[in-house]
């Protein structure tokens, strides 16, 4: 075993763990404060996160050994990328880990919007039996619109055509060609917004698309459009959200991320037409163990010098 020394701050699969422990020493701390992780970080080599870990600034700035951070899932928001740069530090994640849990809780939710599902299931345990009052609609035959056609957006898409709806989506950086080979037909977003009656969010947070779904979205969708969000919070403008549940506009939203979170009991999350989940779209046992085994050899790697596969920053 080399000298090298690895923190585990949010905890790691024992899959990933295992890979770690047959090339280094690891510690794993759970629940550090940031004062905590500034006063021991500078004895390890890399940090090993999820999202919870704030991995800041200061953070960095007194971690003089660190040579690696790495990220078991995709986002990469809680961690100071400009500092890392600026330190030398390499920032790595596990792009393809959580792809397929992260869809199929998409669809869990464009399911559960269209039938009410949750609804039905609090009124049973109260002794309710809602049958008339719980009339959906079908997915079959509908038209889903996805924003962000990637990694998640282009399972979701596969998953919905199976189902019998018309795929459409939008994603700038997606040529006609490369989708070419789906079952999804691009358009622009005005028509996306248009033509829509599920609406599906697969992009990133960033300064162009904070706030995108907001009045002027709403505006241009159909009246009764059902939306879900496994993207990030922030995207949607969730005062606007409200609004259009409010008016109809919009009848039903599945949830899983939030512009604060966790979000706390809001009149958005509180509302009857919303279905909320606490950001567990990668929260599967098989994701988990994939992003942590993944994050591991990426970690090793980086560390022995050898090329990485998902180089953030
Ligand atoms: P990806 O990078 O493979 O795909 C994102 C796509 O969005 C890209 O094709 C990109 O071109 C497109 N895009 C960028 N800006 C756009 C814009 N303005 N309009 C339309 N499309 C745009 O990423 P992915 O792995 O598919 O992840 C998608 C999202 O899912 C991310 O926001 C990620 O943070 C989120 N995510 C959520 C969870 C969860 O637990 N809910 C877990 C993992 C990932």
């Amino acid at each position: 075993m080399s000298d090298y020394k690895i923190l585990i701050t949010d905890g790691l699969d024992e899959r990933g763990q295992s890979i770690l422990r047959a090339s280094a020493s690891v510690d794993e701390k759970i629940g550090l404060t940031a004062e905590e992780l500034i006063g021991i970080i500078a004895e390890y080599d890399a940090l090993v996160v999820r999202g919870q870990t704030r991995v800041t600034d200061p953070i960095i700035g007194a971690a003089s050994r660190l040579k690696v951070i790495g990220r078991a899932g995709v986002g990469v928001d809680n961690i100071d990328l400009e500092s890392a740069k600026k330190h030398n530090i390499l920032v790595v994640n596990a792009p393809t880990s959580t792809t397929v849990a992260v869809a199929e809780l998409a669809f869990g939710l464009l399911l559960a919007v269209a039938r009410d599902i949750p609804r039905a299931d609090v009124a049973m345990k109260q002794g309710e039996w809602l049958k008339k009052q719980l009339e959906g609609v079908e997915l079959s035959g509908k038209t889903l619109g996805i924003i962000g056609y990637g990694r998640i957006g282009i399972e979701v898409g596969k998953r919905a055509a199976a189902f019998g709806m018309n795929v459409i989506v939008y994603d700038p950086n997606v040529t006609e060609d490369e989708l070419g080979h789906s079952d999804a037909e691009p358009v622009s977003l005005q028509d996306l917004y248009a033509w829509s009656d599920f609406i599906s969010l697969h992009l990133p947070l960033n300064v162009q698309t904070r706030d995108l779904i907001g009045p002027q979205a709403f505006s241009q969708m159909k009246d009764g459009v059902r939306i879900v969000s496994t993207a990030r919070g922030g995207i949607i403008d969730e005062s606007a959200l409200l609004g259009a549940l409010k008016s109809g506009k919009v009848a039903a939203a599945g949830l899983d991320v939030f512009e604060q979170e966790p979000p706390g009991l809001t009149e958005l999350v509180s509302h009857p037409h919303v279905i909320a989940t606490p950001h567990m779209g990668a929260q599967t046992a098989e994701a988990q163990s994939r992003a942590a085994e993944d994050i591991a050899r990426e970690v090793i790697s980086a560390l022995q010098g050898e090329s990485v596969r998902w180089k953030v920053a």
